[in-house]
């Protein structure tokens, strides 16, 4: 237990790879801090509940991140599952108990490692009852999932396979989900209408007059409740395990920008790295920086889409290292994201000569994941 870190620190290394979010931060340190605590309780004089947890937030606003560094600062296997690649046992698809499977991979087979692990199910909101994409035909099987999800995260005891690949004759293990942390999460589109409808109810008797000012998503989603959660087509006991429901602001220009300039490892970093690994500096100026902020922002698809914008511009010098080599360039230098000919590369050789990189394109399409 001495070991195990204070919620401060949890956050502060959260902070170190994840922009703003504090909320979701300290909510997840805490319930992680406690759910660690729980299970080291030896011999319990009061038996602590289990509680899992829900992030909401659109897509690209570090629900992932937040969780797969909270289990890099623990050190606990991590594994991530889609619930819309699930089914329940018995249908075509990936069962809920592979991910366990996974889970046993990671921690090298070893049991009582991989039973203290974090569980990441995305999409949960995708396997709702009244799922927007499931039209006139029901989604039937999303309430299946819901009930498979259910068992596994309230603690069950599961046969999982643990061959590995190597035997040919499979072998099981009681996998206990008893004290596997769980973190259900979901982009939950358009459940600030049902939490706006909620509140509007309220305010015509009187609880709540500061409606006018719902401009802000953030402040809408902030009011979420499990109720809502319910409402969007989660089966009541599903949620009921899930007590701990936090929601993820949408992340701001500015946001991306310290994304770039303010986070360890950042893709920024990574580049760097790649190209120094062939001996080319690389080099992004603020306008760079700032207008790649922009471009992912107008792209909707909030932190996700700054990966691939950033190899959209520099694909084509690393497709060209040998020519940049063999014309003896040291250096990359991007004064600002090159949407033009004027705002194509500069490239500086071993004399510190510059020129404009007259073969330089930029690419379009590049995976933006
Ligand atoms: P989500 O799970 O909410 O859809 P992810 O956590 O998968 O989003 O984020 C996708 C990528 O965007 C991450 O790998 C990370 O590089 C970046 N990212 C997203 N949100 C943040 C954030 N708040 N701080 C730093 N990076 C972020």
């Amino acid at each position: 237990l001495e070991a195990l870190p204070k919620p401060d620190e949890i956050k502060s290394f959260l902070d170190e790879y994840v922009i703003g979010q504090v909320f979701a931060k300290e909510i997840l340190s805490v319930s992680a801090y406690n759910h660690y605590k729980r299970i080291s309780q030896s011999a319990p004089n009061v038996e602590i509940e289990k509680t899992n947890i829900l992030l909401v937030g659109s897509s690209g606003s570090g629900k992932t991140l937040l969780a797969k560094t909270l289990a890099n600062k623990l050190k606990v296997p991590f594994a991530i599952a889609d619930a819309t690649t699930l089914t329940e046992a018995g249908y075509v698809g990936e069962d809920v108990e592979s991910v366990l499977e996974r889970l046993l991979s990671l921690a090298n087979y070893d049991l009582s490692i991989a039973q203290k692990g974090i569980v990441f199910i995305d999409e949960v909101d995708k396997k709702a009852r009244r799922s927007e994409s499931s039209t006139s035909t029901r989604d039937v099987s999303g309430e299946g999932v819901q009930q498979a999800l259910l068992r596994l995260i309230e603690g069950t005891i599961t046969k999982v396979k643990v061959n590995g690949g190597k035997k040919i004759v499979d072998e099981f293990v009681e996998f206990d989900t008893s004290n596997v942390l769980f973190i259900l999460s979901g982009a939950f589109v358009g459940i600030e209408k049902i939490i706006e409808k909620r509140l509007k109810k309220k305010t015509t008797i009187g609880f709540n007059s500061t409606l006018s000012d719902i401009k802000d998503d953030n402040y809408v989603l902030q009011k979420l409740q499990s109720s809502d959660v319910i409402d969007f087509g989660l089966i009541p006991e599903l949620v009921g395990r899930v007590p701990i429901i936090t929601t993820l602001d949408k992340l701001t220009e500015s946001d991306l920008y310290r994304i770039l300039t303010n986070v360890k490892n950042s893709i920024i970093d990574q580049t760097e790295e790649l190209l120094r690994i062939d001996d080319l500096e690389i080099e992004f100026s603020d306008n760079y920086l700032k207008t790649l902020a922009k471009l992912a922002i107008q792209s909707k698809l909030g932190a996700r889409s700054l990966k691939g914008l950033l190899e959209n511009s520099v694909f084509s010098c690393m497709y060209r290292i040998k020519e940049l080599k063999q014309k003896n360039i040291n250096a990359i230098r991007f004064d600002d994201y090159p949407t033009n000919h004027d705002k194509y590369p500069v490239l500086i050789d071993n004399n510190n000569k510059e020129m404009t990189d007259t073969n330089y394109k930029l690419y379009r399409g590049v995976s933006e994941i």
